[in-house]
C-alpha cells in the first residue's frame, strides 16, 4: 500500500483524496490542513486523518472536534509520498520540506515547471516521470490541450497548433473572483501562458494560444484549430481516434448536450461525485476537416481533469504500474467512462440537423 499525504486539501487536493481511497494500491495516509473550517470538518467526517499546517492554530482544530493527528511534518515525514495541493507558488516553497524528510512529492499546474523535473500527462508522457522523484501535474488547460493533441501527434503529426481559451473566471468556492458581468482578454498578451505550458509535455510542438476569462464558474471552454502533418482520410476517421481515447468524452450528436450546463446535468446523472467530468468533453459535431487543418471545441472541467492524473503520477513515481495499466485501473476504479452515451444507436446514422440559427449576433 502507499500511503499518500495530501498537503493543500482545497479543490484539488480533496478531490484527489477521495479518488485515492478508491485505488486498491494505495491509501491516504493523511491530509495537511491550514484552516479550521467546513472543508477541515468534512475531511474529519471522511476519517481523513487531519495534519495541522500552522502549528499555532492546532486550538482552532480542537474547539471544532478535530483531534490533531500532528503537524505537517509529521505528514511528510510518515507518509511514502506527498501530493502537494497547495495555491499556486506555494508548492515551489514546500519543496525543501519534501527534500528534507527524502519523500517524493507531485505539485499542480500553479508551479512553474522549474518546481520539479517533469511535467506529467498520464497519455502523453507517463514513462518520463518513471525515475522521477519529483513531477508536476500540468493544469487543467493544459492536461485536457495534452489529451487532445497526443493522438494527433501520434497519428497524423501536428504541424501547427491554435488554441483559443474561454476561461471560467474561477471556481465555484472563489467568490472573490470575477469578472461578473464582462468577457475579459487574459492575459491581454499573445500567446497566453498555456502553449509554453503544453510544451513542458510536448518539447517540439508549435502552439500558440490566446485566453480570455468569462463569467461562468463551470468548465473551460478550447476553440482549437490544428494544421496536421498529414490529412486524415476523412473526419470520421478522427472521430473514431477520438472514441478510442478514454478521457476524451466524445459528445454525440443526438445528445442534446450544447453547453458546460448541460455537460454538468450530465455527470449528476451519471452520479459523479459532485458532478466532477474527469474527461475532455469533446463535441463530435465541432470536428470538422478542411485540407490539412482540424477544427472542434472542448470543454474542460478545471476541478477534475487532473484528478486521474494524480492518481496515475503516483504510480509513476513509485514504479509500480506501466502507464496502460495505471490509466485502466483509475479509470475501473473512478468509474471514467460514460460510453453508454454511444451504445444507444447507430451513430453514424445520427446526424442532427444543422441549427438554422439567425446570423444576428
Ligand atoms: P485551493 O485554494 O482550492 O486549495 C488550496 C488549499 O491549500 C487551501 O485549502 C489552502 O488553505 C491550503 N493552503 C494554503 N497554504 C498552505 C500551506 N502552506 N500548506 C498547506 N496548505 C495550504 O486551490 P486549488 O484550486 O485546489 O489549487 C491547488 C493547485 O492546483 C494550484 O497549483 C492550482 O493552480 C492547481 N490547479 C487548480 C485547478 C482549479 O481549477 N482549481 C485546476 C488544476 C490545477
Amino acid at each position: 500500500m502507499i500511503r499518500v499525504g495530501i498537503n493543500g486539501y482545497g479543490t484539488i487536493g480533496k478531490r484527489v483524496a477521495d479518488a485515492i481511497r478508491e485505488q486498491p494500491d494505495m491509501e491516504v495516509h493523511g491530509v495537511g490542513k491550514r484552516s479550521p473550517d467546513y472543508v477541515a470538518v468534512g475531511a474529519d467526517e471522511e476519517g481523513y486523518p487531519v495534519y495541522a499546517v500552522d502549528e499555532d492554530r492546532a486550538d482552532g482544530f480542537r474547539e471544532i472536534g478535530i483531534d490533531l493527528a500532528g503537524s505537517v511534518d509529521d505528514l511528510v515525514a510518515e507518509s511514502d509520498i506527498i501530493v502537494d495541493a497547495t495555491p499556486s507558488g506555494i508548492g515551489a516553497e514546500n519543496r525543501p520540506l519534501y527534500e528534507r524528510h527524502g519523500t517524493p512529492a507531485l505539485f499542480q499546474g500553479g508551479e512553474d515547471a522549474t518546481v520539479a523535473e517533469v511535467s506529467f500527462n498520464a497519455r502523453a508522457n507517463y514513462d518520463e516521470a518513471e525515475d522521477a522523484e519529483y513531477a508536476r501535474v500540468v493544469s487543467c488547460n493544459t492536461t485536457g490541450l495534452s489529451r487532445f493533441l497526443a493522438p494527433l501527434h501520434e497519428n497524423y503529426g501536428v504541424e501547427k497548433a491554435r488554441v483559443t481559451l474561454v476561461r471560467r473566471g474561477g471556481d465555484p468556492d472563489q467568490t472573490g473572483r470575477g469578472p461578473i458581468n464582462d468577457t475579459v482578454p487574459d492575459p491581454v498578451s499573445i500567446p497566453s501562458h498555456h502553449g509554453p505550458d503544453v510544451q513542458t509535455v510536448f518539447p517540439e510542438l508549435d502552439i500558440d494560444t490566446i485566453g480570455l476569462k468569462v463569467p461562468t464558474t463551470m468548465m473551460h471552454v478550447h476553440s482549437v484549430n490544428v494544421t496536421l502533418e498529414e490529412r486524415p482520410d476523412d473526419v470520421g476517421e478522427v472521430t473514431d481516434l477520438y472514441r478510442a481515447e478514454d478521457r476524451i468524452l466524445t459528445i454525440p450528436d443526438y445528445a442534446g448536450i450544447d453547453g458546460a450546463g448541460t455537460l454538468k446535468d450530465l455527470a449528476q446523472d451519471a452520479g459523479r461525485p459532485r458532478g466532477d467530468i474527469w474527461e475532455n468533453c469533446l463535441w463530435e459535431e465541432s470536428l470538422t476537416l478542411q485540407g490539412k487543418d482540424l477544427y472542434c471545441m472542448q470543454a474542460i472541467h478545471q476541478e477534475a481533469d487532473v484528478v486521474p492524473e494524480n492518481v496515475d503520477a503516483i504510480r509513476a513515481l513509485e514504479g509500480e504500474l506501466s502507464g496502460p495499466e495505471s490509466r485502466a485501473l483509475t479509470n475501473e476504479t473512478l468509474g471514467i467512462d460514460l460510453g453508454y452515451l454511444h451504445d444507444r444507436t447507430d451513430l453514424t446514422a445520427v446526424r442532427r440537423t444543422p441549427d438554422e440559427s439567425p446570423a444576428d449576433d
